[in-house]
């Protein structure tokens, strides 16, 4: 109970006792605890069956001042806690390590207020990012962040994890789109940075220290999010391709021909398409070609967008780009063909620890040119490895199916292996899903002294007693 089979050594905490149950009782009422064995079942384990605790407690405080006293309570008794929210976190980063208390985000729903004026939306960080999305579609915006979890996913996880998605590419990330947060230190006090204003000079940027920091630095309680109107017409082009190099080719041609209504570029490889086929029984929708790309344009003017995409389309087949294609923009052909993208994942829930996944980021010379290398070294142990993700952002989610669960000095070995080839092309072994507790021990390899100096210096600021989320990013 004291060491885990990730080798860490539980902290110096304090367990739970009956009085702290108590105050907790006495704090929320028994209906807003879980403690019963079945029902924690899945706070503690991830999205994906990689990762366990054994937290015997789950909290669901409604206000930012339940939070806030919740914390003071933890912090003064060194109680160590872990915050989530939809639990979709891919590294392990939701849930407890050992027996930390669960602060669940789950019934802090409710939207606080929207500008219809400047397209704000002030919500509570416990908001299902879908949710969000179908309350603005009627006002006619939309959330400016997409993602394959956004039926389960918090907008309160989304900014701890600085999520990217599919629509990164046209609307920026969460430092861009987040105008102001409220959050509470490990200490109870509640910080307020909810600002809603688009320009705000005013000293130290503190929101941005709360996202990305993965509930390190403190519980994201309320958040200000801008809007952009909710474009009118959506176009998806489905396309097949010979190789990589025409792949990037295409991409040069898109940015070009689409500029400012390109939403989304995907790409997906051969073994992904097979994946998707004996997951989902889903075939391509255009045939088999060695690798496929998904293109959305998002603008308001439907003559001038389907005309752009008509237009790319018949130059990059002319040119010899794209071998073959298909084009839609009515809704349920839209979203039959964003299903391919969006349910590769569910293949992987059932694989749990049978599998080593990666994110990460490249430049595009050499996004793809990283696959051959690690097929060779894991041909023993692997059944494929395959490659797809937010191409448009430069970001690649590396699968390795494993053909039988490894130990955890293989799964090291080959973790080694991947992170090498990333730093030697200049990459990063993280874009969009953080830290976690999976990629924290590679931390020291991978940043600069200084600046982990500074973020132990911040984290000790922020969070003295270290009770915020342990074991995660920092080791
Ligand atoms: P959780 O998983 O509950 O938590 C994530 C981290 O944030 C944890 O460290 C947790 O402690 C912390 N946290 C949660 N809530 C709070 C809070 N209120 N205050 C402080 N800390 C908090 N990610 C992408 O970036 N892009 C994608 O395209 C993408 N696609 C995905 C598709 C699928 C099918 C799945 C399962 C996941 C995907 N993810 C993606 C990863 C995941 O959905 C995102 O990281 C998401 O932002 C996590 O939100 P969540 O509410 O589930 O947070």
């Amino acid at each position: 109970f004291t060491k885990n089979r990730y080798k860490i050594t539980r902290g110096n905490y304090n367990y739970l006792h009956e009085e702290h149950i108590h105050y907790f009782q006495n704090l929320l009422g028994e209906s807003r605890i879980v403690m019963d064995l079945s029902d924690l079942e899945k706070y503690n384990v991830d999205w994906f069956n990689q990762v366990r605790g054994c937290s015997s407690i789950v909290l669901k405080p409604k206000t930012t001042e339940e939070v806030s006293n919740i914390l003071r309570f933890c912090d003064l008794n060194k109680l160590a806690v872990c915050p989530q929210g939809g639990n979709t976190s891919v590294l392990g980063g939701s849930v407890p390590v050992f027996d930390e208390v669960i602060i669940s985000t789950e019934l802090m729903n409710e939207i606080v207020d929207l500008d219809e004026h400047s397209g704000v939306i002030t919500c509570q960080a416990g908001c299902i990012l879908e949710n969000i999305d179908n309350y603005l579609e009627t006002k006619g915006l939309i959330v400016p962040l997409d993602l394959g979890a956004k039926g389960t996913c918090h907008i309160g996880g989304n900014v701890s994890t600085n999520a990217g998605g599919m629509r990164l590419i046209q609307f920026g990330n969460m430092h861009g789109n987040i105008l102001g947060i409220e959050a509470v230190k490990a200490n109870g006090d509640v910080v307020d940075c909810l600002s809603t204003l688009k320009k705000d000079n005013t000293g130290y940027h503190l929101k941005h220290l709360f996202i990305g920091s993965e509930g390190t630095l403190g519980f994201v309680t309320k958040v200000a999010l801008q809007c952009p109107a909710r474009p009118k017409f959506r176009n998806v082009a489905f396309l097949g391709l010979q190789n990589f190099v025409k792949v990037l080719k295409t991409f040069k041609l898109l940015r070009q021909r689409l500029a400012e209504i390109l939403s989304a570029v995907e790409v997906i490889d051969t073994p992904t398409m097979e994946f998707i086929k004996n997951v989902n029984s889903q075939n391509s929708p255009i045939g088999e070609y060695p690798f496929y790309l998904m293109i959305e344009t998002s603008g308001s003017n439907e003559r001038h967008d389907e005309e752009k995409l008509s237009g790319f389309f018949e130059e990059a087949i002319h040119k010899g780009l794209v071998l073959n294609g298909i084009v839609a923009n009515e809704p349920a052909k839209i979203q039959k063909i964003w299903s391919v993208r969006e349910n590769i994942a569910n293949g992987f829930k059932a694989r749990g620890s049978k599998m080593l996944q990666y994110d990460i980021s490249l430049p595009f010379k050499d996004y793809y040119n990283i696959m051959e290398p690690i097929r060779e070294y894991t041909k023993d142990v692997s059944e494929t490895v395959f490659g797809f993700g937010h191409m448009g952002d430069g970001n690649l989610h590396l699968q390795i199916i494993l053909k039988s669960d490894v130990t955890e000095k293989i799964r090291s070995k080959i973790n080694d292996f991947v992170f090498e080839k990333i730093l030697e092309l200049k990459g990063s072994i993280s874009a969009e899903h953080g830290i976690g507790l999976l990629k924290a021990k590679y931390m020291d390899k991978i940043k600069p002294q200084s600046s982990i100096k500074l973020m132990k210096s911040v984290k000790k600021l922020m969070d003295p007693n270290g009770i915020l989320n342990p074991y995660k990013v920092l080791l």
